[in-house]
């Protein structure tokens, strides 16, 4: 049984991974026999997983059948909630973003709220012209730290919503909901865009700042779910006031805030500002790649693993990515080219998907 198991598994992941492939080729990359083969794809086709995809090559003068992963047979919805807006994702099963919404809204802790975000997934849902029975269930990221069971925010003190739980949050949403902790939400949405990224740090530079340790594809939480708190690693001794009541934290230096405030709380304006050669723009964004590189060439000591850039700061940070490194590259012991550090690859959508692929990353495993 175990076996049988193991075999269709593969199969599956397989044909999520490449899109078209006969029987024959199956057996080939799976070392499988050709009846296991086709008694599994002809249940993943009765379930509705698999497809016929046309016909593929000369095989003995006969083209063979190709078969492909039915990549919306389930999807799933995520939700970002910050201070100021609400991001709704939904992905399917290949990890694509099929559908994106965000708009402003002020978070506080009322039914009303809730309601808008029943509406939200109402919308994406409609959007993607999915049967509701296809929606395995709705990821929420937040800014808190939450239980192993995503049921409770145990830490909220950025949206003051400790103790609040996913029934309460999913009051008006008809699917499973879950809580999610932002950082490791997006952290994990890097990780699984990067087939070959097994262990990694994420940093999230957001307006506030998160991190998620990710060792073989998967989250380390910690002993109490509190791993990766980068954001209150003291990089100055009695330094500036965080928010978490301690002096000197990173999140106090190098939150997106501290840049968006020279320019009205817009990011993209103090880029701007920063591309035209603002004098103060300049001198705060140089105080700022110092302090990261502090923070980044810490992590890298510590686990020894790729940093990847993300949140706010992470959408701009391509360009100074050069600068950064040098930067680092003077802090380092050891390692003197900085080649771990990498740019995100999901921009605003980032702890969306990643809620949404929680639901994903199960389902595939239980196929
Ligand atoms: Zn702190």
């Amino acid at each position: 049984m175990e076996i049988k198991k193991i075999n269709r598994s593969k199969i599956y992941l397989l044909l999520l991974k490449n899109q078209g492939l006969s029987r024959q080729e199956i057996v080939l990359r799976l070392g499988l026999s050709l009846p296991t083969v086709t008694q599994n794809i002809e249940e993943l086709i009765t379930e509705g997983l698999v497809e016929e995809f046309g016909f593929i090559g000369n095989t003995g003068g006969r083209r063979a059948r190709a078969y492909r992963a039915v990549l919306n047979a389930r999807v799933a919805i995520g939700l970002d909630v910050t201070k100021h807006h609400i991001t709704c994702a939904a992905v399917d099963l290949s990890g694509n973003l099929i559908e994106c919404i965000r708009i402003r809204r002020q978070f506080e802790r009322t039914d009303e709220y809730y309601k808008i975000l029943g509406s939200l997934v109402d919308e994406v849902v409609k959007k993607i012209n999915i049967p509701p029975a296809r929606v395995l269930g709705v990821g929420i990221g937040v800014p808190g730290l939450v239980t192993a069971d995503n049921k409770r925010i145990f830490y909220g003190e950025i949206l003051n919503f400790g103790g609040a739980t996913s029934a309460e949050f999913g009051k008006y949403i008809p699917y499973p909901v879950s809580l999610h902790n932002d950082a490791n939400a997006a952290g994990f949405a890097e990780i699984w865009s990067h087939d070959f990224l097994a262990n990694s740090f994420y940093l999230m530079l957001s307006n506030n700042i998160g991190g998620s340790v990710l060792i073989n594809g998967q989250i380390y939480s910690g002993e109490n779910l509190r791993s990766g708190e980068i954001g209150h690693l003291k990089i100055v001794p009695n330094g500036k006031q965080c928010y978490c009541g301690q002096k000197g934290c990173f999140d106090a230096y190098c939150a997106a805030t501290v840049l968006s405030n020279h320019t009205d709380g817009n990011l993209e304006k103090f880029f701007e500002k920063l591309r035209a050669k603002d004098p103060q723009a300049e001198k705060m964004w140089d105080e700022y790649l110092d302090n990261l590189a502090q923070a980044v060439s810490s992590l890298n000591i510590l686990f020894d693993s790729t940093v990847i850039l993300g949140g706010y700061v992470g959408e701009y940070i391509e360009d100074y990515l050069d600068d950064l490194k040098t930067r680092t590259a003077k802090l380092h012991p050891f390692n003197n080219d900085s080649a771990y550090l990498q740019a995100c690859k999901y921009k605003k959508q980032a702890i969306a998907a990643g809620a949404a692929l929680s639901y994903i990353d199960e389902f595939i495993a239980s196929v």
